[in-house]
Parts: structure tokens; sequence; C-alpha cells
């Protein structure tokens, strides 16, 4: 049996009648199955096996007839067509069965209509079962769609009708806003606003500004308790489909946490600009105190170490042994504040003088002091040994002092049993995320080590700091202001350093510094 054909049940007590029927089916051009059925038993047992298509019924079957039959077929199959055929019927019969909800009647002397009646009442038949699919469809996604929008806890979606009444409410809008479906609907959507938003028209404008498409906002919103909370809001036009305006959907968000994450962020973020700012002034001050104090301090204290000398040769001859000696610790005395004074100014010269960045080749760099420090070299018997270090941007002047008052000390304090031997070499670092700048940058680590006397690590705070030593005066000359200084260029270079040492084992000193990929290149074509 072909399935697409649709199958006839008949009900005829006479099996000519029947075939006639079928005959005339035929012959209007349809393709059928179809079961004969010649009375009630055997129809309604029909009806209970397999669903048919259309019924014939005849109107007077022996023991039944054609309303009853219409009733048992409606009764099973709600929407099924029936048409009644009738030997002879009159008039207000056939408006009885047409009452009674058969699909139409045909008489047997004009059972050529059989044919035609019956394609019709099948095609209106399938129509409406289409339209019926249809609908089911649709509202079962509409019921989908407002399961799905129900169901959302973190969105208020709220439709309005054109006016800007509300026509629907979500359990998010109930949660975030406070009011339930019955209390919002049919309320103008402007009871979400503050008074003074309400006031100034905002509401309106949303409506007008939506109307031409899309408007998107962020802006405080009111619950019912009248509390007050930022909502990120979304509100388009809905249109059918000619066109016309049906509404407004309303989107909204809560952004109170954002939005106070968002401000305390900024309030941190001024602190640290204004805190900054203190800090840079109080820097600039102290920086330029130390410039004058110590530029100042120069031309009297030559007046101190000038007359004294003089003093020395006018009246040596005249002084005691306690007298001159008074005067040679005058002039000693005068002397080494004078170096300490040029120290200070080197100090506070780091950021009041520095100079612009260029590329600076390391390499030669660390040639050229130890060329400076050749007497020390010398005089200890030590050995610098230089591994490869790169080209970065930097102060040339500045890294001249930063190694040569590093290299300077890892000859200076050596072990008097061991010769000092200092190592500088240079390896760079896997590209991190800077603090600063939160961007990727390489970093050069550069180390400089000695075998010398070493220094107790707890104290390596203190060893940077200005005027600060370990060790004593008379054993190592100095006046404490080296690693101060080379810290203070190390951090004008953006860097970092830090040093590892154990008494007795030597140290070592870290310097991280930033590195450019390009800096690489054309340090290679240096090397060669
Ligand atoms: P200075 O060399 O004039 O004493 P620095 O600021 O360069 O001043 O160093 C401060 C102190 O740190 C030194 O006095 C010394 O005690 C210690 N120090 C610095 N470099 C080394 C080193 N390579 N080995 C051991 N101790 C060191």
């Amino acid at each position: 049996m072909d399935n697409d054909q649709p199958h006839i049940l008949i009900l005829e007590d006479n099996d000519a009648d029947a075939e006639l029927m079928k005959r005339e089916l035929r012959k209007a051009g349809l393709a059928f199955t179809s079961t004969w059925t010649p009375g009630k038993v055997p129809f309604l047992s029909a009806l209970e096996n397999s669903q048919p298509d259309l019924v014939l019924a005849d109107y007077s079957v022996p023991g039944f007839d054609g309303l009853s039959a219409l009733t048992a077929a409606r009764q099973r199959f709600p929407d099924i067509p029936v048409v009644i055929v009738s030997g002879a019927i009159g008039e207000e019969l056939a408006i009885e069965t047409l009452k009674g909800g058969a699909t139409d009647y045909v008489l047997k002397q004009r059972l050529d209509r059989l044919g035609p009646v019956t394609l019709r009442a099948l095609q209106e038949a399938n129509q409406i079962a289409e339209r019926k699919r249809v609908e089911n469809a649709l509202r079962e996604s509409d019921e989908r769609l407002r399961l799905l929008i129900e169901g959302i806890h973190d969105y208020a979606i709220v439709m309005l009708d054109t006016r800007g009444y509300i026509a629907s409410w979500n359990t998010g809008a109930e949660r975030i806003l406070g009011w339930t479906s019955e209390e919002a609907i049919g309320q103008h959507f402007s009871i979400f606003y503050p008074p003074q938003t309400e006031k100034s028209g905002t509401p309106r404008r949303f409506l007008e500004l939506a109307a031409e498409g899309r408007h998107e906002d962020q802006i405080q919103h009111v619950r019912k308790d009248r509390s007050l909370f930022w909502a990120d809001v979304v509100m388009c036009a809905i249109h059918d489909a000619a066109g016309h305006l049906r509404g407004y959907a309303k989107i909204m968000r809560d952004i109170s946490e954002r939005k106070q994450a968002e401000d305390a962020l900024a309030q941190a973020n001024a602190d640290l600009q204004a805190f900054t700012e203190r800090l840079q002034r109080s820097n600039r001050d102290l920086e330029d105190f130390a410039f004058i104090a110590s530029h100042d301090l120069q031309e009297p204290l030559r007046k101190i170490k000038v007359f004294g000398q003089r003093l020395q040769d006018h009246a040596g001859d005249h002084l005691d042994a306690e007298e001159t000696d008074f005067l040679e610790r005058m002039i000693s005395a005068s002397q080494r504040m004078k170096t300490m004074i040029d120290e200070l100014l080197a100090y506070s010269r780091v950021t009041t003088k520095a100079q612009p960045f260029e590329r600076v080749d390391l390499n030669a760099v660390v040639r050229e002091v130890i060329s400076d420090l050749e007497i020390q070299v010398e005089l200890t018997q030590g050995q610098v040994i230089i591994g490869e270090i790169p080209c970065i941007e930097a102060d040339r002047y500045q890294m001249h002092q930063l190694f040569l008052n590093l290299i300077g000390n890892g000859l200076k304090f050596h072990r008097l049993d061991l010769p000092p031997v200092v190592q500088v070499s240079a390896r760079i670092l896997e590209p991190q995320h800077t603090k600063a700048t939160g961007r990727l940058g390489s970093m050069v680590e550069i180390l400089i080590e000695d075998n010398g006397i070493g220094f107790d690590i707890s104290q390596l705070e203190r060893i940077f700091k200005p005027f600060e030593r370990l060790h004593g005066k008379s054993e190592y000359k100095g006046f404490g202001m080296g690693l101060a200084i080379c810290r203070k260029i190390v951090e004008h270079h953006s860097g970092k350093i830090t040093a590892k040492s154990q008494p007795g084992f030597g140290s070592s000193f870290i310097i991280d510094l930033p590195y450019q990929e390009s800096d690489k290149l054309l340090n290679e074509k240096t090397i060669i």
C-alpha cells in the first residue's frame, strides 16, 4: 500500500453501490486505498483498527445510519472529513446532516459529484491539519521562548507596548527590580527610574531612540524598595511582519558590583597618582637640596683646605708636634669631606644630570672600566673575566659608573690569601609582563661575581643605602656611596639590583635591565 495515498473508509450495505463510489473517485483522478464496511460492526471495528483520511457513509444502512457513523468517526478522529451519500435526501435532512457536522453530502442520483466533493474535502482536511501543525509548532516555540525568558535570572527581560507600558515581566526582572509580574504589568516603564531622571524626560527619549532600532545605556535604576542601582540596558523596537511598531524589548543587567569595583579602582588610581606626584615632588626637592647643599658646601670647604695648607706652609716650622697633628687632621678631614660631597653630588646627578638613553655596547663599557682599574688589578694581582654582554638602551656615562663601582668593589673586597677574580657575564631572560606597563618585555641579567670576603646576607638592604659600610674604613677605603649610586642608576634605567653572598665565599651582584630584541642584533655585529 502506498502511504501517500489517502485511505477512505466506506460505509455502504450495498457492495455494487460501494464499487460505484470507488469508480467515481477514480474517475475524478483520485488515487486511494479503501476499506469497505457493509454495516455498523465492521465500520466501528475499522475505525478502531486504523485511521482513515475520509469517511464515505451511506445515509441509511440497516441497523445504523449516516449521522451515527459521523458521530462515531468524529469521536475517534475529531477532524476527519465525513461525506454522507444518500439515495434520497430532503432539504431538511440535508441541513440537519450538515449541522450535525458532515463535511458534505452527495445524492446517489448525482454520484458524479462524489469525486470533486471528496477531493475538496480531502484538500480542506489537509489544509486544516497543516494549519494546526503550524499553530502547534508556533505555540510550542512560544512556550519554549517564554520558559527561556522566564528562566533567566541574571537579566531583567521586559516587554513594553508602543507607549512604554509593561506587557511582560520575567523572573530576572522580579529578582533585580523587586516588583512581582502582577505588580509590574500594566505600569509605565518610567517606574524604573529615579524621579529626577523621569522628570528630565529620559524614559521618553529612550523610547524614541529605541524606536529607531536599538538603544544602549548605563543608567541608574530604582527598585521597588526605592534603592538605586546601576544597570546596563539594551532597548530594541519590535516590529511586526508589515513593519509596524508593536512595542519594545528592554533587557537590563544589574552592574552595581562592577560599577563599585570600577569606582574603587578609579579612586585607588587617583590616590596612587596623587601619592606618586607627592613622592616625585618630594624626591625632586630632596635632590635639589642634595645638589645645592653639596654644591654650595664645596666652596667653604675648599677655603678650609686651602687656608689650612697655607697655614701649614707658613707656620709649619713654628708649630709643635701636637699642633702639626691638629692641622694635618683638619686638612685630611676636609679632604674626606670633599670626597663625601663629591659622592653625594654624583648620587644626586644620577637623576638631575641624566643623559638621554642611547644604544650602549656594555662590552665596550666594561673594557673601558677595566682599563680605568688597571692599577688596582695590578696591585692586587687580580683578574677580570668578561663574558658576552649585550647592547642596551642606556645612559653611557652611568653604565660606566655602575660597572666601575661593582668591579672596583670586587677587586677591593678581596681575601688576603687569594688574588681577586671578578667575572662579568650576562644572559637574556624570558620575556615577562612588566609591572609598570603590563607589556611583554625582555630583560637582560648581568652578573658581577667575585671570590672576595663576601658579607652577611642579612645586611643586604643596608649596603645599598647611602654612607652604609659593613667593613672597616682602615682596611677597605671608601665612603659607602658606591652601591647607593649603583641602585639609583639601575632604577633610573627601570631595572633592579640585588646581591648574593656569604662571608668568606665571595659575592655576586645581580642586575636586571630592560632589553630589546633589536639591541641583540646590533650587539652581535659589534661583537664580531
Ligand atoms: P664602599 O665601597 O665605598 O664601602 P659601597 O656602597 O660600594 O661603598 O659598598 C657598601 C658596603 O658593602 C661596603 O663597605 C662593603 O661592606 C659591602 N660590599 C660592597 N661590595 C662588596 C663586595 N664585592 N664584597 C664584599 N662586600 C661588599
